[in-house]
């Protein structure tokens, strides 16, 4: 399964996308490919096909003598990317509610639990991931079901540095979860659970909108 390149630069990318998503490559800062490549300990090709791919998300622009400088988030479609999963991930979790089995439910409670006692907030966000993923499992359209998995892990570094950018969403994330376990437990209502999800998943865009208002007095600064 693909070579060695495009699995290299799909970390690269990563990476350097958390780094501009988290803030700690604000905007104006400038990327230099070859001591990105030596933090990576990877060679230079790949973080030129990762920024080539962040010019695409605007999140960076790259100008000729100039290289690579970082954009942050304001012109990016974060916006319709958590749109789309939010749309999506409500269908594909209420086709899935009637097909949930006891050990699914088993499970889910067990990652609300971690997540209640996590303090590490990235190892909180991909439990959140898990959460979510289990959640969505048993759903009956298998293509719908491949296409949020798709919108997944192209938003995972985007939804997941939620979490790390504001911590107070957590305590808010929780809440939601224990509602949504109660909808599965309780009333298995397949639209309740579209509406909780859809609100779940909006709810992050408030989130980047604050964040992209900090990286925009951070860059007037
Ligand atoms: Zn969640």
């Amino acid at each position: 399964m693909g070579g060695p390149k495009p699995a290299k630069a799909t970390v690269a990318y990563n990476e350097i996308k958390r780094r501009i998503v988290t803030g700690l490559y604000n905007p104006g800062h400038r990327l230099v490919v070859d001591a990105i490549a030596d933090d990576l300990s990877v060679s230079a090709v790949p973080v030129r096909q990762a920024i080539k791919r962040l010019e695409s998300e605007k999140l960076v622009s790259v100008e000729k003598f100039v290289g690579a400088t970082v954009l942050g988030l304001a012109g990016n479609s974060f916006r319709e990317e958590i749109e789309a999963v939010a749309y999506l991930e409500s269908v594909v979790a209420s086709l899935s509610v009637p097909e949930l089995t006891e050990s699914d439910l088993d499970r889910l409670h067990e990652i609300h639990q971690m997540m209640v006692d996590e303090k590490d907030r990235s190892v909180y966000a991909h439990l959140n991931s898990e959460f979510h993923g289990v959640m969505c499992s048993r759903c009956t359209n298998h293509k719908l079901l491949r296409m949020l998995q798709e919108l997944w892990s192209g938003t995972q570094v985007l939804l997941e540095s939620a979490f790390v950018q504001m911590p107070e969403l957590g305590p808010e994330t929780n809440h939601t979860h224990l509602e949504i376990l109660d909808v599965l437990t309780e009333n298995p209502s397949p639209e309740r659970m579209r509406e909780i999800v859809f609100q779940h998943r909006l709810a992050t865009i408030d989130v980047f909108d604050r964040v992209v208002e900090r990286q925009a007095r951070l860059a007037r600064a």
